[in-house]
């Protein structure tokens, strides 16, 4: 494996920005310095672009991992738009063995269905079991839409089953019977509610928003999980920026049909760009998309930040012309002519993006 040096860069290390260079040696970073001469197999001027910890999405569909319909090509979705580690949201199928065939760096939430109101725990040991350590949590759908539920009581009794295994619970809150307020109140500190600036019914608007800050208050993880327009309302979302309830993760929710079919290619730059587009400022947005998820999965000593010692996971970015355009499901629109481009990614050492 080759010496990677980046220099001249504008890095951020999972908490903070800094001008500096980075070389890596084998798997792992080796040195971050102000100015660095060493020598390298491989040497990338990143002068004007960002270095990044390699972003992490919380909330992406995994072929093989999630169903069929849903699953993407994990790197092919990933590594053009600097995300080196992803958590399927959505696990049912295949298991830890095929996880560990991919480069990507992965673990899963484990679908667990409702229906008549009552949560499915039919098999789900046995599907935990398959996925080993990379089970972090239960991903249920709150969704009238998807599952036959009424109220709280199916979601209390996943998280009551997931608390008392150590894992986190991971909730679809898009076209909940419920209020956001009765919903958020099911949760503890550590699980996570996903589509959290969804529009139409039971909304986060309807309290003004107090229930996405007193989750946040609590440590309810608060994951965009954009899904291009599907589970956005951009009124919505702008609004809640606007008075401080942003979100902690943007994860993309990228399936089969969101990848091509979204204004663009669709993928972490383009909700990084979203976010950026309705308010949110870039410290929120590169921590929304590293340390932050890291944490958010238990991840923190592996994942997130850019540290010596650490595996080289590193996501390079230049800010240019990359234009977007969506349209939610209300019809109101969002549209950028500038954003963040993947200009360069390394996994464990190993560029596997360039462009
Ligand atoms: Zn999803």
């Amino acid at each position: 494996m080759a010496r990677i040096l980046i220099k001249n860069g504008r890095i951020f290390d999972g908490e903070r920005f800094f001008y500096g260079d980075i070389l890596t040696d084998g798997d792992k970073i080796v040195k971050i310095e102000d100015t660095l001469f060493d020598s390298a197999d491989y040497v990338y001027d990143a002068l004007g672009k960002t270095v990044s910890a390699g972003l992490i999405d919380i909330h992406a569909h995994l072929r093989g991992i999630s169903s069929e319909t849903f699953g993407i090509q994990g790197e092919i979705s990933c590594f053009p738009f600097g995300v080196t580690a992803a958590a399927d949201a959505g696990g049912g199928r295949g298991d830890k063995a095929l996880l560990d065939t991919f480069m990507l760096k992965s673990v899963v939430f484990v679908e667990v269905g409702i229906k008549s109101n009552r949560a499915v725990f039919e098999n789900l040991e046995k599907r935990l079991d398959c996925y080993g350590d990379r089970a972090v949590g239960l991903k249920v759908y709150f969704d009238t839409g998807v599952s036959e539920v009424h109220d709280t009581s199916p979601l209390r009794c996943v998280c009551d089953y997931a608390h008392s295994r150590g894992l986190r619970v991971m909730v679809h809150s898009s076209n909940s019977p419920v209020g956001m307020d009765e919903l958020i109140e099911t949760l503890d500190k550590g699980d996570i509610l996903t589509h959290a600036f969804h529009g139409g019914k039971n909304n986060a608007s309807e309290d003004g928003f107090e229930c996405l800050i007193r989750a946040r208050e609590r440590g309810v993880v608060i994951d965009a999980g954009f899904a291009g327009h599907v589970h956005t309302d951009f009124d919505v979302l702008k609004e809640a920026i606007r008075r401080g309830a942003l979100p902690d993760t943007v994860g993309t929710d990228i399936t089969r049909y969101s990848a091509y079919t979204r204004g663009g290619r669709y993928g972490m730059t383009m909700c990084m760009n979203l976010a950026r587009a309705v308010g949110m400022d870039e410290e929120n947005v590169f921590k929304a998309v590293t340390s932050t998820p890291a944490k958010a999965l238990g991840k923190e000593s592996e994942w997130g930040y850019l540290r010596v010692g650490r595996a080289a996971d590193i996501a390079v970015f230049d800010y240019t012309d990359e234009s977007f355009m969506l349209t939610d499901k209300a019809g109101n629109s969002v549209r950028s002519t500038e954003g963040y481009r993947c200009v360069l990614t390394v996994s464990d050492g190993q560029v596997v993006y360039r462009c």
